[in-house]
């Protein structure tokens, strides 16, 4: 057990550019979820492999990988090699290219319920395709999401679950809220929440409402949400049901999918989705997603469903898939992950138990939740009405010993390719010390 006293690092230079991109920059940072605070904000130099490196020149294991995407390591060399001839190809044309459709087999082949692709720039842009995909498909304009879910920044998704003004004891249900000014309130009659592992709640809902809802929108791994995971159960019963109203099951794989397997949490839990949605790790950072589906429904597509974008498909951003899509599919790299993720959480558990500290794991090893109680939650509710001070104390102490997690128990802790036995030893010693300093 350490009693040396807290090491604090540096931020000196990440604190001065903080004070210097505030004067530019809402925040300080490109987006919102960048700021960690005045004096905590962090400003990356460079990231290789499985760590990073701050302005302050801190090492760090990094366990966000950007909020997962970077799935075999930063600056892979296979990736980047390949996303720098896709570079020689010119761009984007406002035409096909032949890259698209080698991208698009190599995604059927992995995901069964991918009968047919499209692509898109980003998550949010995929979600937003499927859904208009959905509604126009079924003429119906309402839809479904899950308590804690989250499917991008677009007004439609942005809609969340008030726990804070809701009474734990009661029988209700916490009340819809925007997650943020600006959604317009109108949007509220379209959607409809239900809580994660509840199939009786959905099926009364159906029962009452199907005629006007198109899809169900589910991640059954929130990813944003502590890895808080649907029962296999659940999920078949969402897609009975789903079958049953003629309801377009939408399963958001922008996290899970080439990550926990090859095809997806689809394949690990035996269902197959009517459209699903890719992004994150299907090419190693670089800004690609893609929509794929049931042939029927995607057939919309050019059949009075828009969709489409300047910059989609780009030819960088493709040749970066097909090479990350063909390492996932063809060589171990995603049960050297696994594998990496199950030793990590081991190591944990000794060092926990070793304490007496009752905790739990969620999701998968690949992005796996961190809980202080002896079984993980079972929906939203469970987790923020959980106490998680313990784990916000100790992710601190986490950072200052080269471990980067989230600051909050809400992101999941993503492992990478490259993450080695350097990266474990520095996260088990780091993380035995952060306990330690935390119980003091
Ligand atoms: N869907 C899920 C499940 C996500 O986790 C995210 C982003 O974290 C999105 C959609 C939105 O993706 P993007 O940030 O690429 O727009």
């Amino acid at each position: 057990r350490a009693n040396e006293k807290p090491v604090k690092r540096s931020l000196a230079k990440s604190n001065a550019h903080f004070r210097k991109a505030l004067t530019r920059l809402p925040l300080g940072v490109a987006s919102n979820f960048r700021y960690w605070g005045e004096d905590k904000t962090i400003y990356v130099k460079r990231g290789k492999g499985g760590r990073i490196w701050d302005l302050d020149d801190n090492g760090y294991v990094d366990y966000r990988l950007g909020y997962g995407p970077a799935i075999l390591g930063y600056a892979d060399p296979r990736v980047d090699e390949a996303a720098r001839q896709g570079m020689e190809v010119g761009g984007v044309f406002a035409l096909g290219t032949e890259r698209e459709y080698e991208a698009a087999c190599r995604i059927s082949r992995m995901v069964p319920a991918a009968e047919l692709v499209r692509f898109s720039n980003s998550g949010t842009e995929a979600v937003m395709a499927a859904l208009r995909l959905a509604r126009g498909y079924t003429g119906r304009s309402g839809y479904v999401i899950l308590e804690g879910g989250y499917h991008g920044l677009f007004d439609a998704a942005l809609w969340t679950s008030d726990v804070d003004n809701w009474d734990p004891g009661s029988k209700t249900y916490p009340a819809l809220i925007p997650y943020s000014q600006g959604v317009p309130e109108i949007g509220r009659q379209l959607i409809h929440q239900a809580p994660m592992n509840d199939a009786d709640y959905l099926e009364d809902l159906f029962k009452r409402r199907s005629g006007e809802i198109a899809a169900m929108l589910m991640e059954p791994i929130q990813g944003n949400c502590c890895a808080i995971t649907a029962d296999p159960d659940y999920v078949r019963a969402v897609r009975r049901l789903c079958d049953q109203y003629g309801v377009v099951l939408i399963i958001d794989e922008v996290k899970s999918g080439f990550r926990v397997a090859r095809g997806g949490i689809q394949s690990l839990m035996g269902v197959k989705a009517d459209l699903c949605t890719f992004a994150k790790a299907m090419a190693n950072g670089y800004q690609i997603a893609a929509l794929a589906g049931r042939e029927d429904i995607m057939r919309r597509f050019g059949r009075g469903v828009a969709h489409g974008g300047t910059y989609t498909a780009h030819s960088v951003a493709l040749a970066a898939a097909n090479k990350t899509l063909e390492i996932l599919e063809e060589t171990p790299a995603l049960e050297t992950i696994a594998g990496y993720g199950l030793r990590m959480q081991k190591g944990m558990s000794r060092i926990l138990e070793a304490r007496g500290i009752v905790h739990s794991f969620s999701g998968h090893p690949s992005m796996g939740g961190l809980f202080f109680a002896e079984k993980p939650p079972r929906n939203y509710r469970d987790w923020k009405t959980s106490d998680y001070s313990f784990y916000d104390a100790m992710a601190q102490h986490l950072h200052d010993q080269g471990v980067l997690c989230e600051p909050d128990s809400r992101e999941p802790w993503f492992v990478c390719e490259a993450h080695d036995e350097g990266c474990l030893e520095t996260t088990l010693a780091g993380f035995e010390r952060a306990v330690d300093l935390t119980i003091d």
